[in-house]
């Protein structure tokens, strides 16, 4: 519950009065009954709204000072002035996180901030009251927001930071204040903005801003560009021998992983060798906050990853379905391919690979680049798409052999009946694509069609 009080308000030009808000929203669209509106002037005007505000029940708005406001405005609606309503949000997220002062834990990294939240979250929240942001609300709008949804009472909040420019983590850990930080990878995307790698590194590396007095960041150590960042503060996690916290024995079951960690053994029920150490960075910093190993392994047990990681399904013909259409680039999509291969047990091992997007120059390049991953055991490869023919066009001149049957379709729908006449008990396909191709449909389509 959010109180007027933490609005930082230009009192001489409205006095304060004392209200509390149940919520607080930018869109007038998902705002609910009582909310404080939050006017935003991109590029749209929010301030426009604010009738639309009113009609749905919100009982007062932030409003920038210099906007004209309305004259036929309800008496008992209240406006807040405030030199910037952007700032102001931030202001009063900033307010509310102290006022509440949970232990706040932020996520950044080029890949694995959302599946690492959700793991940590599944381990804090046994016993304690866990607050996280939901979707992807991880920017500079909407991870204030997320802070001014945490519960009153929230003992852990556990933030997603995003970014595609300097500073922009910076800002967001000022506002946020961490007792503790994560830095999963560091990747290639935003490189145009940020130059190099190392420029990635550093603009992640700048969630210690707002670091509270005595935090730890938990990084990637295995990557060698934060290499530079090591110090006392700074607790690297990773498979190679020189990490502070090493991985080690990991095996792969049928549908995860064990490994040990800390002189103790864990299980996780995700794919893909990444969550591993995504799960790494977990423990320890569970164990940092004093959780124990048999809590720890309870919480990653039962983990609910946000959907379409990787994530397993049964399909009607018994197949095991991998999804991972949220998204891909060349590198995730050779190790979702490497992960399908590893896997132990299955006959067939089928794989649906959809286009890449964002990819500029190098498109082409960088879509035949994955071809080389294709080869036994996997059994069937099903390309869907436009850019998907480079990859086709490399894979049958230089990686086409007997054990590998491919197939090309230029749409989902033409692909259906192939998959269908492929898939079955025993059987493993995975599902793998830019977003934009929404290979989910596929996955729909090809489970309805009778
Ligand atoms: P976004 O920037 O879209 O919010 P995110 O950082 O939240 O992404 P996730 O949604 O957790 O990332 O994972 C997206 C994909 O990134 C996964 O499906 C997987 O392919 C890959 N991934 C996850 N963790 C790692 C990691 N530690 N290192 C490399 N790749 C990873
Ligand atoms: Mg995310």
């Amino acid at each position: 519950m959010l109180t007027s009080t933490l609005i930082p308000s230009l009192s001489t030009l409205h006095p304060l009065k004392e209200m509390t808000f149940p919520s607080v929203s930018t869109d007038t669209r998902t705002l609910e009954k009582g909310a404080l509106y939050v006017p935003l002037v991109a590029n749209r005007n929010g301030h426009h709204f604010v009738k639309q505000a009113i009609e749905n029940q919100a009982t007062a708005a932030l409003w920038n000072q210099h906007e004209p406001v309305p004259d036929d405005l309800p008496t008992n609606f209240q406006l807040f002035f405030v030199e910037d309503t952007l700032k102001a949000l931030q202001k009063m997220a900033s307010n509310y996180r102290d006022v509440v002062n949970p232990v706040v834990i932020a996520i950044t990294g080029s890949n694995g901030k959302t599946t690492t939240k959700d793991l940590v979250e599944s381990v804090l929240s046994l016993g304690a009251i866990t607050y996280k942001t939901q979707g992807n609300f991880n920017n500079h709008i909407g991870m204030p927001l997320t802070i001014l949804a945490m519960p009153c009472d929230c003992q852990y909040l556990i933030l997603e930071m995003g970014m595609s420019g300097f500073r922009e983590i910076e800002l967001l850990s000022t506002i946020a204040k961490p007792n503790q930080a994560i830095v999963t990878n560091i990747g290639e995307s935003h490189m145009e903005q940020l130059g190099s790698r190392e420029g990635i590194a550093k603009a992640k590396m700048e969630i210690v801003s707002g670091l509270t007095a005595g935090g730890s960041v938990f990084i990637d150590g295995d990557e060698e560009l934060l290499k530079p960042y090591w110090n006392e503060s700074t607790k690297a996690i990773g498979f190679k021998q020189d990490n502070v916290l090493q991985i080690e024995q990991v095996k792969m079951l049928q549908e995860g992983y064990t490994f040990v960690f800390h002189h103790h053994q864990y299980s996780i029920p995700l794919l893909g060798k990444h969550n591993v150490k995504n799960a790494a960075i977990c423990i320890a910093l569970a164990q940092e906050l004093g959780f124990d190993t048999e809590q720890i392994q309870t919480g990653l047990s039962a983990v609910q990853i946000t959907g379409m990681r990787l994530e397993k399904t049964t399909g009607p013909f018994g197949e095991l379905v991998i999804n991972d259409a949220y998204n891909a680039s060349p590198t995730s999509m050779k190790a979702a391919i490497e992960t399908v291969k590893e896997m132990p047990t299955f006959e067939k091992k089928i794989v649906v690979l959809g286009d890449l997007y964002e990819l500029g120059e190098k498109e082409e390049e960088l879509h035949r680049s994955i071809a080389a991953a294709i080869t036994p055991p996997i059994t069937t490869v099903i390309w869907v798409g436009d850019f998907v023919h480079w990859m086709h066009d490399e894979w049958s001149k230089h990686y086409a052999t007997s054990s590998t049957a491919a197939f090309y379709f230029k749409t989902k729908e033409e692909a259906v009946k192939t998959i269908r006449s492929y898939v079955d008990d025993q059987t493993v396909i995975l599902f793998k694509a830019s977003r934009g191709m929404k290979l989910e449909e596929l996955i729909n389509a090809y489970q309805q069609e009778g």
